[in-house]
């Protein structure tokens, strides 16, 4: 992503032509296209004479001051310099954890391994690829802040403003600070990659799975034991689940630091047998149902058409949604009745 230039004393004007950060934003989201170039591999790098090698803390501490410091961790007119996220939550799964291949089938063949996009990487620089049980994988979740959360629990059609900006601000900081991180450890002589800013990363529509991109940041952070999955299929964690997810592959070793729950839904009142479906009362369109969960296509089909409400009313190139994710119980943290059972 280049440089955006963020709206400041007024809003952007004609956004549908003018939002080129946006743009470029929605197309590479669908279809891989203007990312920059990947960072080299600095094959002269001594690590060890570059410092400490990192490890869990440096991750952990590194991500909480980017989220905490960086210039672009703010938004736009008229709520300029507001911070788009909260203090982030960070976990990490190793490479090889059998997780993976059985995202293979739940998800489909197309998910990467964190092998398999290490492997694109080190084919890239030209040296060979690190074995999988010698890299892991990184997964935050940047929770979204107090008044976006309220904004967009007081919306009943369209997202909120606020809800609007942090989907495009935050998937452009979570790049940048994702980026910043690769190049600091490519420089260092460690392999590192995004997969969600590669060439390969492209959505497309699934027999099975509807909707589905190469590599799930929320099923990364679900292995990484930061959350379970709502009946909006929302992750909720510890932080609830109005949040953005980001994640990374790195050719180190490092030791999750949170226990994954077995019951991918352990945090979900509805599926832990508790009365609630509040995110179902709160979609617009009837997209959840205590029959068939998230209807996927359904919901695809109400954020693409936010799109033409965004532009004209906040003047930015997104679309989007979240109503489901705010206003519910499990909006902020997991819901009460179900503390019991997390497991760090
Ligand atoms: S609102 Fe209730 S049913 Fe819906 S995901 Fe949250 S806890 Fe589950
Ligand atoms: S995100 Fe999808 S499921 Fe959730 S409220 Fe919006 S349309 Fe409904």
């Amino acid at each position: 992503m280049g440089k955006r230039k963020r709206m400041n004393g007024r809003y952007r004007r004609f956004s549908f032509l003018s939002d080129i950060e946006g743009m470029k934003n929605a197309i590479g989201e669908m279809r891989g296209k203007f990312f920059p170039n990947q960072p080299a591999l600095n094959q002269e790098a001594k690590i060890m004479a570059a410092g400490p090698v990192p490890d869990e803390e440096w991750f952990m501490q590194t991500i909480k001051n980017k989220i905490a410091t960086h210039p672009d961790n703010g938004m736009e007119y008229p709520f300029f310099d507001e911070p788009i996220f909260d203090e982030p939550l960070v976990g990490f799964v190793a490479g090889d954890d059998p997780i993976f291949n059985q995202l293979k089938e739940i998800i489909g063949p197309h998910h990467f391994t964190p092998w398999e996009i290490m492997a694109w990487q080190a084919k890239n620089n030209g040296v060979t690829p690190p074995k999988p049980d010698e890299i892991s994988v990184v997964s935050f979740v940047m929770p979204l802040t107090r008044n976006t959360k309220r904004d967009n629990a007081a919306a009943g059609e369209w997202p909120s403003e606020r809800w609007a900006q942090t989907r495009l601000l935050g998937e452009i900081l979570s790049q940048t600070i994702v980026r910043e991180i690769v190049t600091d450890l490519m420089e260092r002589g460690i392999l590192c990659v995004s997969p969600d800013v590669t060439p390969m990363f492209n959505k497309k529509r699934y027999p099975e799975v509807g909707w589905a991109s190469p590599w799930s940041h929320r099923h990364v952070a679900y292995a990484a034991g930061l959350g379970t999955f709502g009946m909006q299929d929302f992750l909720i964690t510890e932080k609830g689940c109005a949040h953005r997810l980001g994640s990374f592959v790195v050719n180190l070793k490092l030791s999750p630091i949170r226990k994954r729950p077995d019951d991918i839904h352990a945090y979900c009142l509805h599926y832990q047998g508790q009365k609630c479906l509040k995110c179902a009362k709160r979609c617009p369109v009837n997209a959840i149902t205590a029959e068939n969960a998230h209807d996927k296509e359904a919901c695809y089909q109400k954020v693409a058409s936010s799109l033409k409400y965004c532009n004209k009313h906040y003047h930015i190139f997104i679309y989007g949604c979240g109503l489901c994710a705010t206003g519910v119980p499990c909006e902020s943290g997991i819901p009460s009745p179900l503390k019991r059972s997390e497991q760090k």
